[in-house]
């Protein structure tokens, strides 16, 4: 049976061969560690954790790798640090906020079942990688050094021709539409207004690196050089399979291209780039403004979506049912179907067999995980079923995921007394030292918590006291 992909290079489904099949090599863009990733993170996690199980079925087990970085360096990551740890030291800070996050990561997409990645690299691991390939790009003529920053330079990738590829073939763009389309207020040191950052200077406290190319002082990478230089150390100069969210095309991903083709003399990094579409929430695009960013913890561990909580293989169905290069719309409506769904397929308790040979043939065609999805409603054998749902990850039993809202509220219930009486003496004490914006502050976080507070006074000693109740 041939696997035929999607490839967004070439804008065409193509038989798939790799190319070493002793060694499938893949690689997916990972999260930026500084806060709760939210279910749209969780897309692209699910579906080439699919993609992942389906090679390990066909090419064996230990004959694919599979690399997901993590991006531990960011301006983002920084402020998050400076806001949430005042009193630590930024690099401190910074630990504690990369740590804790990487670690509810891995939390939330184990409980979607999702398989652990051959390798997990953190860009802070390899600075030293990046800085050997931004040499070698001002060594060739691709990069210059200006005011302590490294720019790469699309127009000179262009005028090298040979055999590197077309900068904007990605994203199917020309370097001249990019030049007319650039903002006005470009930086001041960039020769070209689509000359991007491969290193950046520090400022004092911030995270630093001795700095590459003779520039003096600490500096940073930039975003986009952390994936050429994890790949490389994983995968190696060519891999097979690159992946991510369909918002990563231009410029992230256009530009790993860029440097690793012209560091490395290659006409390729990867030979097929897969993209999953978008997620929204409920009809509309997921923002904290609109108050429907939802985050892969609450959905399982809270009651913030629908006003209950989801078992992992709910919410795992309910992302496979729509094809990955399309939109999908994430509702309670669907969770419920899913629920429905997966309560049915698991109700008898039955080992499992071999796996549907039809639905191995539809993920083998661009990872058709809805056209399964529609077969599972028809499969008749109780254990063809069980060990389908399996190989698609999907463990829990009927019974684990009748009983996951309940669980939830009742441990939930026990966890937050403690949190909620602390942030409510935490905010008493504030306004006893009239600092009301941070008194304001808890009740709203006390309020996103769904914890309603009333403020009243002792009636013996006529000290404020607070009261709250969960509101419903
Ligand atoms: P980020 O941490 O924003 O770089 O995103 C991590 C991964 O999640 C990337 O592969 C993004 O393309 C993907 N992603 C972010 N938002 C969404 C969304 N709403 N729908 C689908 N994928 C998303
Ligand atoms: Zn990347």
């Amino acid at each position: 049976m041939t696997l035929r992909l999607y490839n967004t290079l070439t804008r065409s489904k193509e038989p798939f061969a790799p190319i070493d099949p002793a060694n499938v090599r893949m690689y997916v863009c990972g999260p930026t560690v500084y806060d709760y990733a939210h279910i749209g993170n969780a897309r692209p996690v699910i579906v080439f954790d699919v993609l992942y199980r389906l090679f390990r079925h066909v090419y064996g087990e230990k004959h694919v790798t599979y690399v997901r970085n993590i991006t531990d360096v960011d301006d983002k990551i920084n402020d998050r640090a400076a806001r949430d740890f005042p009193d630590l030291p930024l690099n401190e800070a910074i630990r504690r906020v990369t740590e804790a996050t990487a670690a509810q990561f891995h939390a939330d997409v184990k409980a979607l079942g999702c398989l652990p990645p051959d390798h997990e690299p953190r860009a802070t691991e390899h600075i030293e990688g990046m800085k050997e390939i931004i040499e070698r790009l001002v060594a060739g003529g691709f990069a210059y050094v200006a005011e302590g920053h490294v720019l790469f330079s699309p127009a000179a990738m262009d005028a090298a021709g040979g055999p590197l590829p077309r900068y904007g073939a990605l994203a199917n763009r020309s370097l001249d539409e990019m030049i007319a389309g650039a903002r006005v207020d470009v930086a001041p040191y960039k020769k070209d207004a689509t000359d991007f950052v491969l290193w950046k200077p520090s400022k004092a406290g911030e995270p630093g690196w001795p700095s590459p190319c003779g520039i003096d002082g600490l500096g940073r990478p930039g975003w986009h050089i952390e994936c050429s230089a994890m790949s490389r150390a994983h995968l190696g100069e060519v891999f097979d399979i690159h992946g991510g969210g369909i918002d990563l095309v231009f410029p992230h991903h256009e530009n790993e291209i860029a440097q690793s083709t012209c560091a490395f003399g290659q006409g390729l990094m990867a030979r097929v780039w897969m993209h999953n579409g978008f997620l929204q929430v409920e009809g509309q695009k997921m923002s904290k403004s609109l108050g429907n960013f939802v985050t892969i913890h609450q959905l399982l561990e809270t009651e913030t979506f629908g006003g209950r909580a989801w078992h992992g293989d709910v919410l795992r169905l309910a992302m496979l049912r729509t094809h990955y290069r399309q939109p999908i719309d994430f509702t309670v409506k669907a969770l419920e179907e899913a629920e429905k769904a997966l309560l049915g397929w698991r109700a008898d308790v039955v080992p499992s067999s071999t796996v549907d040979p039809e639905a191995i043939e539809a993920l083998s065609d661009d990872l058709n995980t809805a056209s399964v999805v529609a077969r599972l409603h028809g499969i008749k054998d109780p254990s063809v079923r069980a060990a389908t749902l399996d190989f698609l990850g999907f463990g829990a039993t009927a019974a684990e995921i009748a009983v996951h809202d309940a669980q939830v509220r009742g441990i939930a219930r026990t966890v937050d007394d403690a949190r909620v009486s602390s942030l409510i003496s935490a905010r008493l004490d504030a306004r006893r030292r009239k600092d009301f914006a941070e008194s304001d502050r808890i009740r709203d976080e006390l309020a996103a918590m769904g914890i309603a507070l009333k403020d009243g006074k002792d009636p013996a000693t006529g000290e404020p006291v607070t009261t709250w109740e969960v509101k419903r």
